[in-house]
């Protein structure tokens, strides 16, 4: 399986942790920071450049606003955040561009059921709680213990305060149990194919990106085939969930036999939940998911990917929508 390039320079991208400080509150800190670079920190304050149209074209010591997400900033490749109090204090999350994308595009208002059903190590999941602004639930699903350890501990510095933490199985799940949830996001483990960013940087993102376990063993077709096959498992076990009305699928994987070929798959094999529009799935980005592997050019265009051309690691997002029921027709 190609994993890509190993050395596209992607941009440093960091969440503003609106549980715990603002955009503009954030920005206003960093223009105060001196910068550092590789652990030293320099006599330059970072320079902040507003909005940013081209990732390619940044200045020197200089940060932007993401033009698709708010709530991000885009900084130069391999600026270091560790001694950074505002990353310290939880008020940024270090998260790349496009393992944003699941949460932002869920979106569940403040006071929703949610489940995150492959949660750890959890940065999506405090994402998620930052939509619902602390208020709602979720049940936040995984099967790794000490994946779920880390993600106990990063939502607490992350100030996150309706997070019950569950180690299982997300397939376990009684959906019986569950009568309130209307939203689930499901991120199950992929090849991580998509995955180019360098290794030190992936530390840094807290573990976000690191691959699980199963991750690290997708080498082959059929592992690869396991993997979509238990992918394709998880959203159908998200759709008994009786009030659910959206649900997220995404992969850090560039291979469409986990990405289109699941949701096609997904699609065929059931009645209740379609794709949901193009307008409710980033509507600004332009990189849509590849035609002819199962998805007509309709849904393909209903669902998002992401390159390194864009910016960001390789990835697949998919919005699943629970039909409205049409009142008129035949029994
Ligand atoms: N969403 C996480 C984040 O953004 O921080 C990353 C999730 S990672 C891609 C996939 C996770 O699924 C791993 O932590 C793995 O332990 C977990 N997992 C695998 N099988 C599972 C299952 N049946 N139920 C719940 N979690 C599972």
């Amino acid at each position: 399986l190609d994993s890509g390039n190993q050395d596209v320079p992607l941009p440093r991208y960091v969440r503003v942790n609106t549980l715990r400080t603002t955009v503009a509150k954030a920005v206003k800190e960093f223009q105060r920071t001196k910068i550092v670079r590789k652990g030293t920190e320099t006599q330059t304050l970072w320079k902040y450049g507003g909005l940013i149209d081209d990732w390619r074209s940044m200045a020197p010591d200089t940060f932007y606003q993401d033009p698709h997400l708010p709530e991000l900033l885009v900084f130069p490749p391999s600026t270091d955040f560790h001694l950074d109090a505002q990353y310290k204090s939880g008020s940024i999350v270090l998260q790349d561009k496009a393992s944003c994308f699941p949460a932002f595009i869920l979106a569940p208002p403040p006071g929703a059921h949610c489940i995150d059903g492959c949660a750890a190590p959890g940065n999506k999941t405090s994402h998620l709680c930052a939509k619902l602004r602390n208020q709602g639930h979720i049940t936040a699903f995984d099967l790794d213990a000490r994946r779920l350890e880390t993600l106990k501990t990063m939502t607490t510095r992350a100030g996150c305060r309706v997070i019950e933490a569950v180690h299982g199985s997300f397939l376990d799940a009684d959906p019986a149990r569950f009568p309130q949830v209307t939203h689930i996001l499901l991120d199950p483990s992929c090849s991580g194919s998509g995955i180019v960013a360098r290794l030190d940087a992936l530390v840094d993102t807290q573990l976000a990106e690191n691959p699980d376990e199963a991750t690290v063993a997708a080498n082959d077709l059929d592992r690869l085939l396991k993997l979509a096959e238990f992918q394709q498992q998880c959203v159908l076990h998200a759709m008994k969930f009786a009030s659910v009305q959206f649900i997220s699928y995404s992969t850090c994987s560039i291979h469409a036999k986990e990405n289109e070929q699941v949701v096609a798959a997904i699609l065929a094999a059931q009645n209740d939940f379609e794709l949901a529009p193009r307008d409710r799935v980033l509507p600004t980005w332009p990189h849509r998911g590849e035609v002819g592997h199962g998805l007509s050019a309709d849904n393909a265009n209903k669902v998002v990917r992401a390159a390194p051309d864009d910016g960001t690691n390789g990835f697949f997002v998919a919005l699943f929508v629970r039909k409205v029921i049409d009142v008129n027709a035949p029994p």
